[in-house]
């Protein structure tokens, strides 16, 4: 094959390899890092739900703190209430009373901060369980989210085998030189290593090229450049009739 056969077959190989080009971009770089927001996401929900639990155990803890206190002060009433029938006189007495009557005062008091600690326990308790139903919610989505990407992935890589089969074909006849040219350009320009020359511009960057470069080109001698996006060029109306 001489040099214009091959840049046809170039040209058609590159119909095929920009969709390769775009599939594996989905496959490695697109899907991939959607699965890895979602999964972050959910690490993140999951993070808050334990936070809520935490506070949960805070206020469990607290409600414990404030029996305790209030044990403490109902046994200071008992032990004051033993020692009036010890007392000798009555102002001893009276005084016993009205140490006994704070005390209860007391009691009352932390009886109110148990309570309250209470009703902030049931308040916590049924917003975790809403937050756990969410929650559940939010990890089925998820997964079924991940079935979804996995198999888009799965179908994305058959793709590209089928296309990859079509390159094998199409290359056979491709000179070895010319096509490693072609592979690496393929390689380090996002998927377009061959541009048809249009209106005498380049067909990938739009760069206008001289008479002398579009006369370069059109002997088919060797493969001519862009000088601008370092593409391989051809005039499309030069190729179609070989
Ligand atoms: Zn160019």
């Amino acid at each position: 094959m001489n040099l214009k056969e091959q840049i046809k077959k170039l040209s058609e190989l590159q119909k095929i390899d920009i969709q390769i080009y775009n599939l594996s971009l989905i496959k490695n770089t697109e899907k991939p890092s959607e699965l890895e927001r979602l999964k972050v996401e959910l690490k993140e929900k999951e993070q808050r739900l334990v936070v809520t639990q935490e506070e949960l155990k805070g206020l469990r803890l607290r409600k414990k703190e404030k029996e305790l206190d209030l044990a403490a002060k109902e046994e200071n009433v008992q032990k004051a209430q033993a020692q009036l029938y010890q007392l000798k006189t009555n102002k001893e007495y009276q005084a016993k009373l009205t140490e006994i009557s704070s005390l209860k005062a007391d009691v009352a008091k932390y009886e109110d901060e148990v309570l309250k600690a209470l009703e902030a326990i049931e308040k916590a308790e049924a917003k975790l369980k809403e937050k756990q139903e969410d929650f559940t919610k939010e990890e089925n989505e998820f997964s079924e989210k991940e079935t979804a990407i996995k198999k888009e992935i799965e179908d994305v890589t058959v793709e590209i085998s089928r296309f990859s089969d079509k390159r094998r074909i199409l290359l056979a006849d491709v000179d070895g030189d010319v096509l490693s040219k072609y592979d690496k350009l393929i390689a380090s320009r996002s998927g377009v290593a061959i541009a048809p020359v249009a209106g005498g511009s380049c067909g990938a960057c739009h760069m206008m090229l001289t008479h002398q470069k579009v006369n370069e080109i059109k002997m088919y001698k060797e493969l001519i450049l862009c000088e601008s996006c370092v593409r391989i060029l051809y005039i499309p109306e030069d190729i179609e009739g070989c």
